[in-house]
């Protein structure tokens, strides 16, 4: 009787659809197999990474990448991918968690499915670019130049010509490298025609969960919020310029700003704060910020790499080495305003890292996006430039406090307004980068630059001066990233004063001590890992989808 009336149930249930179709289990079990491989590789190849960046040697490189290269088999592998193709198009796996695995798990397996002979072209191709770059010195004459010399002379040289000839300088290796730098365009636009993608550029945003027409929106917006202030400030800066060079402001041309690409604002308003941190242990001040904050680092510090040495990578980065909190920074620590804020911005990553539910499946056991993960770095990164937070952390007298206010908030601004404008030329350059190769891209370029950054085009000017921007080569279709980063640290910013803190400003906001921040982060932000797209993670913690209505709130409006 008893055994009948399982059957019963059983029954029941698979006829009101409550329990698993033969599609769920057989995927269920796909997914337990995948990552009993992966799991094990990924700790290996996280932790012969990490060995790698601290001794700089050859053979720890060649023993991560071997590592990779056995994460990217299991990817590539075309039976599993059919397997995956056959179950997105049936439609049957129904159940909420299942499905989220195989939207994860179909994008991973979709990038990897690229023909081993034209993926290897691409990778030549990407490598012989990237050698120009690391081998090609711009020349004034005969005189070749480093980047960091260039560089130099843009930040301090006050004489036009010479700017002129460093500036040109700094866009030579464009030429060098464009016709390789197309060829690869068009091999990774052929390897995502294969796929069945218009071109890389739509595939590479697909992969990652974002589509062309959200971004645009996004961008589009952030266009008209920024166009009639930065067109002030710009002014502005341009006569500040212009007084500074001793020529009028219809002369100031491309080389008369600080950057080559005028991506960062000029050092007009700019304020040294080294001197607030050269008496201060760096290190324990991000420490005890993140402990008041009740997000906790001493872990993550005691198992991370925080000073120089020979041999070690010079920069800075956050690993997450087992998705179960081994998570660790490298860093070079120096007690000033750049480390602080390196500091408090990897811990970012980390904390982010280490809060993840880990309850979570593993494949979920990651940031919502790259993006996101970016934002809470750059929330925390840019206490450091916080009079608020400096004044708090390092004791400073309100007279102290007042004197850095105003420069803070005005370089804060600048950057981030000039920012916002050249993510634009970024953006739009390169969806029609990919969308058309052979397009005058040159004229295109400086149309833009126009357009957005509002910088005169030298006349008669057709060189390829965008491909010298490297990140066209290193990291396609990911620049938008960091604007979109910039955006949501706003964003949370703004929700956290007013519904969190239930504050009507944000002028004496220091977020020092504010234990609720913190817990806001990881209930609502970190712990949900990849269980939901980033835009509905954005929606749940914020109570709406991104926007860059609370960038222009913090920055552009005054
Ligand atoms: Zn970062």
């Amino acid at each position: 009787m008893l055994r009948n009336i399982t059957l019963l149930i059983m029954l029941v249930m698979i006829i009101s659809g409550c329990g698993e179709n033969a599609m769920e289990s057989k995927f269920r079990t796909f997914v337990a197999e995948h990552v009993a491989k992966l799991e094990p590789l990924m700790k290996q190849w996280n932790l012969s990474y990490w060995q790698a960046s601290l001794t700089g040697k050859k053979e720890d490189f060649d023993k991560a990448a071997e590592f990779e290269l056995k994460i990217r088999t299991i990817y590539s592998d075309t039976d599993d991918f059919a397997f995956l193709k056959q179950l997105k198009e049936s439609d049957q796996i129904q159940n909420a968690l299942l499905k989220r695995h195989l939207e994860l798990l179909y994008n991973a397996y979709l990038s990897n499915q690229i023909e081993p002979d034209l993926l290897k072209q691409i990778v030549e191709k990407s490598n012989a670019v990237q050698n120009k770059f690391n081998t090609f010195r711009g020349k004034i004459g005969d005189q070749e130049l480093t980047e960091n010399e260039i560089k130099e002379i843009l930040k301090k040289e006050t004489d036009s010509s010479k700017r002129r000839d460093a500036w040109l300088a700094s866009k030579q290796v464009g030429k060098a490298v464009v016709d390789d730098l197309i060829e690869l365009v068009k091999l990774r636009n052929q390897a995502a025609q294969k796929l069945g993608f218009e071109n890389f550029y739509i595939m590479s945003l697909s992969l990652s969960e974002q589509n062309l027409e959200d971004i645009t929106k996004i961008f589009d917006e952030l266009a008209n919020l920024t166009e009639e202030p930065f067109t002030a400030l710009k002014a502005e800066l341009d006569s500040i310029l212009a007084n500074k060079y001793g020529i009028g402001v219809a002369g100031i041309m491309p080389w008369h700003y600080h950057d080559p690409f005028f991506q960062a604002g000029p050092l007009v308003y700019e304020v040294n704060l080294d001197r607030y941190f050269k008496d201060q242990d760096i290190k324990e001040l991000a420490q005890k910020f993140y402990a008041g904050i009740d997000l906790p680092v001493d872990d993550i510090l005691m198992r991370s790499d925080l000073y120089e040495k020979k041999g070690k990578n010079p920069h800075a980065y956050c690993i997450n080495i087992d998705r179960l909190q081994d998570v660790r920074i490298l860093a070079n620590i120096h007690n000033d305003e750049r480390w602080m804020e390196t500091m408090l911005h990897e811990l970012g990553h980390a904390v982010y890292d280490k809060n993840i539910d880990v309850s979570l499946p593993f494949l979920f056991r990651e940031p919502a996006h790259s993006f996101t993960t970016e934002a809470i770095a750059m929330f925390f990164g840019r206490l450091s430039r916080n009079a608020n937070w400096l004044q708090a952390m390092l004791a400073l007298n309100d007279e102290e406090k007042d004197e850095i206010d105003d420069a803070v908030q005005n370089s804060l601004r600048l950057g981030q307004l000039v920012f916002a404008r050249w993510s634009q030329v970024m953006f739009r350059f390169e969806q029609e980068l990919y969308k058309n190769p052979d397009q005058n891209l040159n004229t295109l370029w400086w149309d833009l630059v126009e357009k957005y950054q509002l910088i005169k085009r030298p006349k008669g000017r057709t060189e390829p001066d965008w491909a010298a921007k490297i990140h066209f080569t290193l990291a396609p279709v990911y620049y938008h990233n960091y604007m979109l980063g910039e955006l949501l640290a706003s964003q949370l910013h703004a929700y956290i004063f007013k519904r969190i803190l239930k504050l009507d400003s944000d002028n004496s906001l220091s977020y020092v001590n504010e234990k609720i921040v913190g817990n806001y982060l990881k209930n609502r932000v970190f712990s949900v890992g990849t269980k939901f797209p980033w835009n509905e993670m954005i929606k749940r913690a914020t109570g709406e989808y991104l926007s860059p209505e609370y960038f222009v709130d913090q920055f552009v409006r005054q």
